[in-house]
C-alpha cells in the first residue's frame, strides 16, 4: 500500500473529482487503481476564503514498486498493523468479571472481555439509552431531576449527550484509537469520522451506537444490568491489617453478588461512590481540574472569522480551540466547543447545577458555544483531603443552583465583567437545553476565578473577533470537566485493593471519550493478559 500526502481539492468536490486527481498525481491509467482509502482529511485555511481540503490517501495500485519508484519523493510504502487483542494468560476465574459504569470505558472494556470470552457482567446506575433519553428530555422540559438516570448517569455514560468530539492526545502505537473509531463505525457512526482531523459524531447518532454495541457484547455473552447502583465493596483479608481484595460487591443497598474482578469505570460524577471508595480505603488523591463558564456566539461570527467572508458553503460548522495565559500565572483556555450546538443542563444532584454542551450531527444550530475554563488545584479547594474537589465541586454548582433558582442562570459578558445580573439580552440569543434565566454568573465564582475568567474571554478576543463581545450569552457552571479525584492503580491496572482496577475518566485516567474507550480497552488487555477466559454456566 502506498500513500499520498497532502493532495488538495476545492470544498463541494465530488468522489470523481478525488479519484481523477489520484490517477493524475501517480500518472496512471484508470485501471491501475486496485483500491484507496482516505487516511486523513484537514481544512487548509491559511488562504481565506480560499479554502481547500488536504488529503492523505492510501492506495493500492497495479505494479507498485514501479509506480513507489517513479514517484518517491512524492509518495511513501506503508503497512497498517491492525489492533490486535492480547493472548490470554492462565489464572483461573471463579467469576466473571464485573465492568461498574457503561460509559465509553465500561463499554469498550466489556467489548474486549466478551470478545476474549469473559462474558462481563456490566452494572450501570442509571437506565437503558432509550428511557435516559425520555428522562433526560423530561428533566429539560420540567426540571424535575432523576438522579440516577440524566446528563451524566445511564447507558453510553456521560458523552452520550454531546458533541462526540473523538478526538484525543493520547499516543497510539498500538492502534487503539482507530479500533474506537472503528468500531463505532461498525455500529452506526458515519464512516468519515475514521478521516476527519475533528471526527464528531453528534447525540443523535451516538444513541444508536451505544445500544448496538451493548447489543453485541450481549451476544458474545455479555449481560448489562441497568438501575443497578455499586453500593459496597465486600473485602477480605488474611491479616487484619491487610493487604485487602474483593470478594464480592453489593447492589442497590442489598443484593450481593459475588465477585474477584471488579472494574471501577464510573466516570467523574459518582461522587457517592467515591465517598464508598475513600471509606473503604482505596488509594485516592485530590487532582487539579478545571472550571468555569459556558459561552455562546452566533456560528456565523465563527464562519467568518475561521474561513472568511463568503468561503464555500460546503466547509464543516467552523470550530475553534483558544488559551490564554493570565497576568496571575493561571491558564484559560477553551474546551469541549460544540459548533452549531447547545448549551445543556447536565445536573446530577438535587440542588446543584452544571451545564455542558452538545451538538446533533448536523452542527446547525444558530449558535457555537464552548466553555472557557481556568485550572483549579488543591490550593483553591482549602484542603488536602482527597475529596475536597469534589466539595469545591458541589459548592460551585450549589451557587449556580440558587443564581438561577435552579434554572442555568444566564449573563452577558459585559453584565460579567460588571458584576450585574443582566437585564436583556443583546442579538446573540441562548441555545438551552432545559429552562434558564438572568442570573449573576459571576457570583457563582471565587473573586480570583472570576477575574481570571474575564481576562481569558478579553485575551481570546486577539484570537477570534468578537468572542468578548458585550452580548456574548455566559452561563455557569462549568463544573465537570474532569475528574475532581485520581485513583491509583499499578502497571496491571489494580489498585491497592486486589481485584479492583480503576479505568476511564473518573478514576483519572481519561479526559474524553475516545481516550476514556481507549483505557477500557487497556484495562481488559491487563485483565485478559492475566486470566483464562470465564465460560458461563449456563
Ligand atoms: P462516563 O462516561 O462518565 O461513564 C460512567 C458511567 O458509570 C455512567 O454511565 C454512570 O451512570 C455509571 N456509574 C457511576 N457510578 C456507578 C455506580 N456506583 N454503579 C453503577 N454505575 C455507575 N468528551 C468528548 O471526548 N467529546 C465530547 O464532545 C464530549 N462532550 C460532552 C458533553 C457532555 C454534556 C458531557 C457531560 C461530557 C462530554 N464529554 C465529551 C466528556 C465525556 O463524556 C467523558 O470524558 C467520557 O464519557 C468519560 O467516559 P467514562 O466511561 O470514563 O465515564
Amino acid at each position: 500500500m502506498l500513500r499520498i500526502n497532502q493532495l488538495k481539492l476545492r470544498p463541494g468536490h465530488s468522489q470523481k473529482d478525488l479519484e481523477e486527481k489520484i490517477l493524475r498525481f501517480l500518472h496512471i491509467p484508470e485501471d491501475a487503481l486496485l483500491d484507496y482509502q482516505i487516511f486523513k482529511q484537514s481544512i487548509d485555511a491559511r488562504k481565506k476564503p480560499d479554502i481547500f481540503f488536504s488529503y492523505t490517501i492510501d492506495v493500492k495500485v497495479k505494479q507498485e514498486s514501479s509506480v513507489l519508484r517513479k514517484m518517491k519523493k512524492q509518495v511513501q510504502k506503508i503497512t497498517r498493523t491492525p489492533y490486535q487483542l492480547p493472548a490470554s494468560g492462565d489464572q483461573t476465574l471463579s467469576f466473571r468479571p464485573v465492568i461498574v459504569g457503561s460509559g465509553p470505558a465500561g463499554l469498550f472494556c466489556a467489548y474486549l472481555l466478551a470478545q476474549a470470552g469473559f462474558c462481563p457482567l456490566v452494572l450501570e446506575r442509571g437506565a437503558d439509552v432509550t428511557q435516559r433519553l425520555l428522562d433526560v428530555e423530561a428533566f429539560w422540559e420540567n426540571g424535575r431531576l432523576n438522579p440516577s438516570s440524566n446528563v451524566q448517569f445511564g447507558e453510553g455514560g456521560a458523552g452520550t449527550f454531546s458533541d462526540g468530539k473523538l478526538n484525543t492526545l493520547v499516543k497510539d502505537a498500538q492502534g487503539r484509537n482507530r479500533y474506537v473509531l472503528e468500531t463505532f463505525v461498525k455500529f452506526g457512526a458515519p464512516e468519515s469520522i475514521l478521516y476527519e482531523q475533528k471526527p464528531h459524531i453528534g447525540t443523535d447518532i451516538l444513541i444508536h451506537v451505544v445500544k448496538r454495541m451493548r447489543q453485541q457484547i450481549e451476544e458474545l455473552g455479555g449481560e448489562f444490568r441497568f438501575h443497578s447502583q455499586l453500593t459496597d465493596l465486600l473485602l477480605q483479608t488474611k491479616h487484619p491489617e491487610g493487604p485487602f481484595s474483593v470478594r464480592g460487591i453489593q447492589i442497590n443497598g442489598c443484593e450481593e453478588e459475588a465477585a474477584e474482578v471488579v472494574i471501577l469505570a464510573i466516570g467523574h460524577s459518582a461522587r457517592d461512590t467515591f465517598q464508598m471508595l475513600y471509606e473503604k480505603q482505596i488509594s485516592m488523591q485530590a487532582k487539579a481540574f478545571a472550571v468555569g463558564v459556558r459561552i455562546e456566539h452566533p456560528q456565523a461570527m465563527i464562519q467568518a472569522c475561521q474561513y472568511g467572508e463568503g468561503a464555500p458553503k460546503e466547509l464543516p460548522t467552523a470550530s475553534y480551540k483558544l488559551t490564554a495565559q493570565l497576568e496571575n500565572g493561571r491558564g484559560a483556555y477553551t474546551f469541549c466547543m460544540c459548533p452549531g450546538g447547545y448549551v445543556v443542563n447536565a445536573s446530577s444532584e438535587e440542588g446543584r447545577l452544571a451545564v455542558n454542551g452538545m451538538s446533533y450531527h448536523g452542527r446547525d444550530g444558530v449558535n457555537a458555544n464552548s466553555a472557557v475554563i481556568v485550572t483549579v488545584t488543591p490550593e483553591d479547594y482549602g484542603s488536602s483531603h482527597p475529596l475536597a474537589g469534589v466539595e469545591f465541586q458541589r459548592m460551585l454548582e450549589e451557587r449556580a443552583f440558587a443564581q438561577g433558582q435552579g434554572k442555568v442562570p444566564v449573563q452577558c459578558f459585559q453584565d460579567f465583567c460588571e458584576n450585574r445580573v443582566s437585564e436583556q439580552f443583546g442579538e446573540v440569543l441562548p441555545q438551552i437545553k432545559g429552562a434558564c434565566t438572568m442570573g449573576n454568573v459571576r457570583a457563582i465564582f471565587p473573586e480570583i476565578l472570576g477575574a481570571s475568567l474575564e481576562e481569558g474571554i478579553r485575551l481570546m478576543d486577539h484570537k477570534i473577533h468578537g468572542f468578548a463581545r458585550a452580548d456574548a450569552v455566559l452561563s455557569g457552571v462549568e463544573s465537570r470537566t474532569s475528574s475532581p479525584i485520581k485513583i491509583e492503580r499499578n502497571e496491571e491496572f489494580e489498585s491497592n485493593l486486589g481485584g479492583i482496577y480503576p479505568c476511564g475518566e473518573g478514576a483519572g485516567y481519561a479526559g474524553g471519550i475516545t481516550s476514556a474507550a481507549m483505557d477500557g480497552m487497556k484495562t481488559a488487555e491487563a485483565i485478559i493478559r492475566r486470566y483464562a477466559p470465564f465460560h458461563k454456566v449456563f
